[in-house]
């Protein structure tokens, strides 16, 4: 073997950890243009459709990461007299801006504080202010805090003045239920790789039908423009660049093993047993959660720095990927944080395994935990 890999288990927000099910599932190799492969891209449109309650939407695939699907749909949803209005408590927010930025929207930024959630007061006084904005742009589930925003809310007020929502639902996907057809979402972008617990290679992008087949000229790029990635699959059925084909059988298998689950739902309900015990384990440990409780999300926890001077996190970060365990470093601005992912192939058992090598860790660096 050209290199010996260390098992390790991922407390990430994606890639995560995989069964050994999606894993194997990836052993074969499919040609493109086969009718087999086809097939199961079909399937597999009319399966995220499902999981999303979403009947008269596409559902269109990408190569790429999450990110080119948001470019993507940014880049063929608004045109030249389009006007989004971002709102942004975190990283993922302000990607949403970034990106407007590069491709040249137009676009208005709300900014709240990343242990804030939204005040509907504020974006409700913005929107009548300014009667250009056509589009919302949000994300669900902010993963750089692991904050969870008010997505029904949102779609209310997005109904109320007939703006079209645009939502960023990457890392909550197959872990929340979301609604689309019922919140009248004029778009959400999800991946393979969070979770749907998924491989990573493809994201993909749910949206209304009528409404993509007006986007022939709003993209000018080639390999992003949604609707012609769409145009594509009219043609032949056919991806119009090289597909992932492992990545798509991959995710596949993870959708079979979903629905054996129990759905969205029953995962739900795992991830939340992550969290609780994940919570009350670290607290225990000493450690203070970074947002308040009924901010949290079950998909990735932020957790402060110990006061302690012996606390530091490279060497704490470096011990636990020597036991076998990866977490994640922090991205708030304010505070110092690291974060712990409560999705992927996990349960509350893996959980208390991390919890007992990071007791272990805080030893070995001579911190007095409570
Ligand atoms: C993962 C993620 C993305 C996409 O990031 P990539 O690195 O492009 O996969 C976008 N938004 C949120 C909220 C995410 O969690």
């Amino acid at each position: 073997m050209f290199h010996k890999f260390k098992k390790k288990t991922l407390f990430t927000p994606g890639p995560l950890s995989t069964s050994y099910k999606t894993k194997k599932s990836t052993l074969i190799d499919l040609g493109s243009r086969d009718v087999e492969f086809i097939k199961i891209n079909k399937l597999l449109s009319a399966e995220l459709l499902k999981i999303g309650k979403a009947k008269d939407y596409l559902c269109i695939p990408l190569q790429g990461s999450g990110t080119f699907g948001l470019e993507s749909i940014l880049s063929t949803l608004l045109n030249k007299k389009s006007n989004i209005l971002i709102i942004s408590n975190g990283i993922y927010g302000d990607r949403l801006v970034k990106i407007c930025r590069k491709i040249k929207k137009k676009f208005h930024l709300i900014k709240f504080n990343e242990n804030k959630s939204f005040s509907k007061v504020k974006i409700e006084r913005h929107i009548k202010k300014n009667k250009s904005i056509t589009h919302i742009g949000l994300v669900h589930c902010e993963t750089s805090s692991g904050i969870l925003n008010p997505l029904e809310e949102m779609a209310l007020l997005s109904k109320k003045y007939k703006k079209k929502l645009i939502v960023d639902a990457m890392s909550s996907f197959g872990g929340i239920n979301i609604n689309i057809q019922k919140n009248n979402l004029e778009a959400l972008v999800s991946s393979a790789n969070k979770c749907l617990e998924g491989i990573p290679g493809f994201c993909f992008c749910i949206v209304k039908k009528k409404s993509l087949s007006k986007c022939k000229e709003n993209s000018s790029s080639l390999a992003l423009d949604l609707y012609g990635q769409w145009q594509g699959f009219l043609k032949n059925n056919q991806w119009r660049f090289t597909p992932p084909t492992h990545s798509i059988i991959a995710l596949f298998s993870a959708i079979e093993q979903l629905k054996k689950e129990g759905g969205v739902n029953k995962r739900n309900k795992r991830y939340k047993k992550n969290y609780l015990t994940l919570v009350k384990g670290m607290e225990k440990l000493g450690f203070d959660t970074y947002l308040k409780a009924n901010l949290r999300s079950p998909i990735i926890v932020s957790f402060k720095f110990l006061k302690d001077t012996k606390f530091n996190f490279i060497s704490f970060y470096k011990e636990l990927s020597n036991l076998g365990f990866l977490i994640y470093p922090g991205t708030t601005t304010k505070e110092k944080t690291f974060r712990i992912g409560c999705i992927g192939n996990i349960n509350s058992k893996n959980i208390n395994l991390l919890l007992k090598a990071i007791q272990k860790t805080l030893l070995k660096m001579k911190i007095r935990y409570l």
